[in-house]
């Protein structure tokens, strides 16, 4: 892998890692935090539809205290009690009583003694407002201040209501009090009713009792909507403290209870956290009690069961709004926030890693320069040199690269040319060294040259008792050769000379020009009579010869062996001898001494 393609990959790789921690740390802490913002703001919503219920609720109750400050209704209740006042009590009892058996024993609506009650002009009066909004207001009646039926818009189960819970909540012995009577859900009107209970006064004494039956739950349900866009995909249920739920979009009222996780925070202030639903779900709940339905000086909130027609009334609970988000739809939010987080760090990446190829393209470009150098300096090539502009550590390092290759160089150059001296040196001392061993006109070994073969040789053959035999050998009248064909012609005759004899002789002999027109052949390990043989043959050779123009010459030769009292000058002495004594003998012969 290169170098450019480690940086790069390392940075890919680093990018990758700090990109999926960072997504994972911050999405992490994103989940707590949306988490604990879903909650808080579902809390805020789940108080908003509170504060409105409870708006609603002041409302209704704000109508029927109205309804029962009616001039009529006052002047209507006050000559009733007058009446019954005037009774004794047990009197009035029994006609109470009687009453109200009369009353329970006609099921005909339209009987002239229940027609009484429902056509009389309060009951007119009351109608009346029933129809002002008729899909909110169920049964509006009025009792005395003994609980005796004034007026009332429908037939009534009962005649009698002055020892009902809800008719003693609001008389409250005498003070009065708004009681909103949660009766539950009525099947013979088919909506969750809601009753609203105002004591009627006179001069600030209750006189008595008037109840309106409210149809709350198309209205309760809007005020719900309104708030959807809030909080859905979320729910929002209204339940009573004890978990049974009063209002959930979609399902039949008080048919359906809070998973027991989180029944403990109905009864709490407004709550909000993470409980587990009858599915094992987990569902961020927030909840705010609906305020007006717990007691206060204000109102008085409950119920009681009621066997005719309702279901589940209330027995000493409150309203609570009840806001629940699945947590998946946090879940899904941050898989979608995970999702861009994660492309946004991939494209971050793939930008950085773009960027960095480039960058560190531009920044390696330097030291690819260096290393395409250094391979040019490891090949040999001294002469490359490398241009970088920048001045930071590679720019350094390249001038000093570059000096460096200077001075090489220059080492270089210096060890070239020694090497060449020195290699021209030692052809000279070996063209010298030839020289002063060879003769320059015929090439043989020179006197000097053979005088040291002999001393060796000599010392050579006594030390291993071999034969050593020496010829010595002179052109005859070659004065005349000279005299007659110039000395140029006689230097090529002495260098013809040379060569027939160096072609006729052995390899192991050793031919010299000792001087003139004389030469010696040094032939070891043969003896003076094979020395002679090979002197005679080549005297006869040389006597067949032709040289140049066409001169013929002979030779005499003198050959003699080492003996071994020998030194070199007796041997050299006793060859010249013989060589001389081939001249006297009449020339062209080969004598042995
Ligand atoms: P001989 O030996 O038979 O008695 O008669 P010679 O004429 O050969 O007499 P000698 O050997 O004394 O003479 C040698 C002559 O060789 C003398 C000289 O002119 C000639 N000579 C010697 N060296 C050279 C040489 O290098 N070149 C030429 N051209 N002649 C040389
Ligand atoms: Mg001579
Ligand atoms: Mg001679």
């Amino acid at each position: 892998m290169s170098f450019r393609a480690k940086l790069i990959s390392i940075t890919t790789a680093l990018g990758v890692v700090v990109v999926t921690i960072l997504t994972f740390v911050t999405v992490g802490y994103n989940r707590k935090i949306l988490i604990k913002s879903t909650l808080e703001g579902n809390k805020d919503i789940a108080l908003a539809i509170s504060i409105n219920v409870d708006n609603y609720l002041e409302e209704l109750s704000r109508t029927t205290k109205t309804l029962a400050t009616t001039p009529a209704i006052i002047e209507c209740l006050k000559e009733s009690n007058r009446q019954l006042g005037s009774l004794e009590e047990l009197d009035r009892k029994n006609r109470i009583e009687a009453l109200n058996d009369r009353w329970m024993s006609i099921d005909d609506g339209n009987h002239v003694f229940i027609q009484e009650y429902l056509s009389n002009p309060i009951a007119q009066y009351l109608k009346k407002q029933q129809g002002v909004i008729p899909d909110l207001y169920g049964e509006i009646f009025l009792t005395n201040i003994y609980g005796e039926l004034i007026a009332s818009t429908e037939k009534l189960t009962t005649f009698s209501h002055g020892e009902k819970y809800w008719w003693l909540e609001c008389y409250n012995g005498g003070k009065g009090k708004v009681f909103f009577d949660d009766r539950g859900y009525d099947d013979s009107v088919g909506d969750f009713v809601l009753g609203v209970v105002v004591p009627v006064y006179d001069q600030g004494k209750v006189i008595g009792i008037l109840k309106s039956n409210m149809r709350i739950f198309s209205l309760f349900n809007k005020i719900i909507e309104n708030y959807s866009p809030l909080y859905k995909p979320g729910v929002v249920k209204i339940a009573r403290t004890d978990g049974v739920i009063i209002l959930e979009p979609g399902k039949e009222p008080l048919s359906t209870r809070v998973a027991d996780g989180f029944l403990p925070m109905l009864g709490k202030d407004i709550e909000y956290g993470i409980y587990q639903d009858e599915n094992n779900k987990n569902i961020l709940v927030s909840v705010s009690p609906i305020s007006n339905t717990i007691e206060s000086s204000q109102f008085s909130f409950g119920g009681d069961y009621e066997s005719i027609d309702h279901v589940e009334g209330n027995r000493g609970d409150n309203w609570v709004v009840v806001l629940k988000v699945p947590k998946e739809v946090i879940d899904l939010k941050i898989y979608e926030q995970t999702k861009q987080f994660l492309l946004i760090g991939f494209l971050s990446i793939m930008l950085i890693s773009t960027f960095t190829y480039f960058y560190i393209k531009e920044a390696t470009k330097d030291i690819i320069k260096l290393v395409t150098l250094t391979e040019a300096v490891g090949q040999g090539d001294l002469n490359k040199r490398i241009k970088i502009k920048s001045k930071d550590e590679i720019g350094i390092l390249a001038n000093s690269f570059n000096k460096m290759m200077d001075r090489l160089k220059e080492t270089m150059a210096s060890k070239v040319e020694l090497t060449e001296e020195i290699r021209k040196r030692i052809k000279a001392e070996e063209k010298l060294k030839y020289l002063s061993t060879v003769d320059e006109l015929t090439k043989l070994y020179n006197r000097r040259a053979f005088n040291n073969y002999l001393d060796k040789l000599i010392d050579y053959s006594k030390c291993y008792g071999e034969p050593l035999s020496i010829a010595m050998i002179d052109i005859d009248y070659f004065k005349k050769v000279n005299d007659s064909y110039g000395h140029d012609i006689g230097d090529r005759v002495l260098i013809k000379l040379s060569e027939v004899l160096s072609k006729n002789i052995r390899k192991v002999d050793i031919l010299s020009r000792w001087g003139g027109e004389e030469f010696i052949i040094l032939m070891p390990k043969i003896t003076v009579e094979e020395a002679y043989k090979m002197a005679e043959r080549l005297r006869g050779i040389i006597e067949s010869t032709k040289f140049p123009n066409d001169i013929r010459i002979t030779i005499s030769v003198g050959v003699t062996e080492l003996k071994n009292t020998d030194t070199f000058d007796d041997i050299i002495n006793r060859v010249d001898e013989a060589q001389y004594k081939a001249k006297n003998e009449g020339r062209n012969n080969v004598q042995i001494l």
